[in-house]
Formats: structure tokens, sequence, C-alpha cells
């Protein structure tokens, strides 16, 4: 069963922009449970200079203008495309609050991976500041994303901080009209900030979970203490990434540890 199989070469592609996203403590947590595979850091993703203008007007064009309207993307003006240019070719850029169409920022990547790395055998994992959203079905509109999954993965660390709930009790306080930032104050460490120093460690488990929808199509558990489970909130984050008990729990452990290959 070629699926299961773990890829031979994983690359991780170092475009976070953030001090506390270490990537290369990620490469070395995954060399230490894939034994036969080759990790690997890459700079930053960015297409060669001869796609740089196309990315650029792609990447202007999948901007999402109203969260609640699907698949509504305007055609990009030459000074939203001429930004997205700089961006790209600027390796320092802070994100700048756009929120982009997760699948299609994916099929936009995917389509630069050179051909020879296009095959399962590589895992192409991505991080960046950028922050996505993809539709939901449930309540018709948008949602900024951690992760979206796919051929490459992308994983955001904007959207870490922005696309899981805090508290409850955060959001009624402030409608209630508490200040911002008091609110930040009186919650810390109840939710991943810009950069927070537990960045790098709970993005391994989002690199985990993107090697297990390459290896078998789904990338969650239901188990909260597992790093693998999708969470909604900002507590479940942390609590799987850093208070659990384990890291896996068995299924997965079996999955994804170099134990088991033959
Ligand atoms: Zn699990």
């Amino acid at each position: 069963m070629t699926k299961m199989q773990q890829p031979s070469f994983i690359y991780l592609y170092d475009g976070g922009k953030t001090k506390s996203l270490n990537v290369k403590e990620i490469a070395i947590s995954l060399r230490k449970r894939l034994r036969k595979a080759k990790v690997e850091i890459r700079e930053d993703f960015i297409p060669k200079e001869n796609f740089l203008e196309t990315t650029a007007r792609e990447l202007a064009s999948i901007k999402i203008s109203d969260i609640k309207k699907k698949d509504t993307f305007l055609e990009p003006l030459p000074v939203e495309i001429n930004y997205e240019k700089r961006r790209l070719m600027d390796s320092g850029h802070k994100a700048a609050g756009i929120l982009y169409d997760g699948f299609r920022m994916l099929s936009i990547f995917a389509k630069l991976i050179p051909k020879i790395e296009s095959n399962f055998n590589y895992c192409h994992i991505i991080f960046t500041n950028q922050l996505f959203g993809t539709w939901d079905e449930n309540d018709l509109r948008y949602h900024a994303r951690v992760a979206v999954f796919g051929f490459p993965s992308i994983i955001s660390t904007t959207g870490v901080v922005e696309a899981p709930a805090k508290p409850r009790e955060f959001y009624l306080k402030r409608q209630m009209g508490m200040n911002f930032l008091a609110l930040k104050e009186e919650f810390k460490g109840r939710f991943i900030d810009y950069d927070d120093s537990r960045l790098t460690e709970v993005m391994k488990g989002y690199s985990l979970q993107a090697l297990l929808f390459h290896m078998t199509g789904d990338p969650f558990c239901k188990d909260k203490n597992c790093r693998l489970y999708n969470a909604h909130w900002q507590e479940e984050v942390i609590h799987a990434q850093l208070k659990s008990e384990y890291e896996l729990c068995n299924f997965h452990e079996k999955i994804l540890t170099k134990t088991i290959i033959r």
C-alpha cells in the first residue's frame, strides 16, 4: 500500500518571518521521528524571476474581499499586483492583514514546485506569515485557518494567532467594551500571540498534521490529547500541542513513528 508510505524527502520552507518560529528545531524533531526521510530546510517559498510577475498577479487575484461571499474575487489593480511583487521579493515583509483563499493559494504554489519533486515521495511544507481562509459550508462564510493541507501544505504563523478562537470570556468582555490590549494582558498565556515563545513547539504539531495528510489524506485525530487534534479554540491548541501528557495517540504513534518502518 503506497498511501501509508512515508515520503523520502520533506522540505520545510522557512517563510514564517517571525523570530519565534525556529524551523531548524522542527526539522530536528521530524528527523527524530522519521528515520527514513531526509528533512531539509529551504528558504521562503518564492518563485523564480520568470514566474514572479505571474505569481504576483495570481496572489493579488485570490484576496477575499467579502468573507460572506464565496468565490467572488475582484480583478486585481496594478497597485495590488505590485504590492505582491514587492512582498515576494522582500524576505522580511510583514503580513498586511490580507485574507487569501487558502486552497487557491495552495494551487498557485503547487505550480511552482519543480516537476521532479511533484510526487508523493516529496512532502513540501510551506511556512508563511500570510493569512488565508477557507469557505465554510455550515455558516456560509470564510474562516481564517492555521493550515491548508495538500500538495504542498501551507501553515500560517499569522493564522495560528488569528484563526483558533480565544476563550469565550475574552469575546464577552470585548463586547462589553473592554480595551483590547488590557484583555490580551488578562488572558495572556491562554492563546498563542504574535512572537509567542511557544510557536515553534505548536508548529511541530501542525507539521505532523501536514505529514499525516500527505501519507493518509486525513490530517486529524479525534483525541484532544493528540497533536493531530483539529483544534478550533486556542485553549485546545495549547492543550494538544503543549500540555498533553503524550504527543500522539497510539494509533498515530504507530503511523508516524520511526519504530514501525520496515
Ligand atoms: Zn491521534
